[in-house]
């Protein structure tokens, strides 16, 4: 039987927000190739091998699934959320352009995910119902001075933002110097939502004015969700809160 690659998104947290393509993926596979903890979470079972590797060579683990494709099995690379949203679908094109020839044949395909933003923005009623951004807020691939202007344009110009990869112990500074810019162009109201390990038996969700937002309300399993000037909050006592973007703006 020919090889073939599957790039998964294996969604937040919970496996029942794993889609039907991507258990049917993980059913067919021989191997899975990915991230430590989201190997972890695809069931061990006869016939598939897992190969979990560190986060830091993403390139280098595209290569690795490539190559086992190109042997003749059935790989999948599997990512948390989306694999699209910065996370390993981008990183095997990329090993893919360095050496196109040799997986000309090669069967590879992407399949989606529930990213983090919007089983968040569920999780808390409907943040990102209007127009919205989402931002990787980690310098790790691209400079500080670039987030900042795509922070500072994207509140501007009233986009809803989510902000992944907050804060890290590696980058424990820069969520710190968002917020500070947050709160020197929004009004002190602004809600934020931070919403962590959404859909396991970790999650917390908490929304706060935007004036009482502290860099540690967030962490690297934390997506963040600012609303825009017309996010509101309706008070259910006894239910949650609903957090919401209409979806309308006045003319
Ligand atoms: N591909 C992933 C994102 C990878 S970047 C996706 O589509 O969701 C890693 C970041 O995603 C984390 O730092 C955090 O900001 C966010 N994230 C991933 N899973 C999450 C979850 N269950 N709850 C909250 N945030 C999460």
């Amino acid at each position: 039987m020919s090889g073939w690659l599957a790039i998964a998104g294996l969604g937040p947290g919970d496996p029942g927000l794993w889609t039907a393509d991507v258990a049917d993926a993980l059913a067919a596979a021989t191997d899975v190739v990915g991230y430590i903890p989201y190997v972890a979470r695809v069931p061990d079972r006869e016939g598939l091998t897992k190969h979990a590797t560190d986060n830091r060579v993403e390139v280098e683990r595209a290569t690795h699934a490539l190559s086992l494709a190109a042997k003749g099995h059935r790989v999948v690379v599997v990512s948390s959320g989306d694999p699209g949203v910065f996370a390993m679908a981008a990183a095997v094109f990329e090993a893919l352009e360095q050496a196109p020839e040799a997986f000309s044949d090669l069967e590879i395909i992407v399949l989606p995910g529930i990213t983090a933003m919007l089983a968040a923005s569920a999780a808390v009623g409907a943040i990102l119902g209007h127009d919205f951004c989402a931002i990787n807020l980690s310098d790790n691939l691209k400079p500080w001075s670039l987030i900042e202007k795509r922070l500072c344009l994207a509140v501007e110009a009233d986009f809803a933002c989510a902000f992944y990869n907050p804060r890290s112990k590696a980058r424990p500074e820069g969520f710190g110097r968002a917020l500070d810019l947050l709160k020197d162009i929004c009004e002190p109201k602004r809600l934020i939502t931070f919403a962590r390990a959404v859909s396991t038996a970790e999650e917390r969700l908490v929304t706060v004015s935007l004036s009482d937002a502290t860099p540690e309300m967030a962490d690297m399993r934390t997506v963040v969700l600012l609303g825009s000037s017309l996010t509101r909050r309706i008070q259910r006592p006894g239910q949650g809160d609903i957090i919401y973007t209409p979806r309308s703006v006045p003319v």
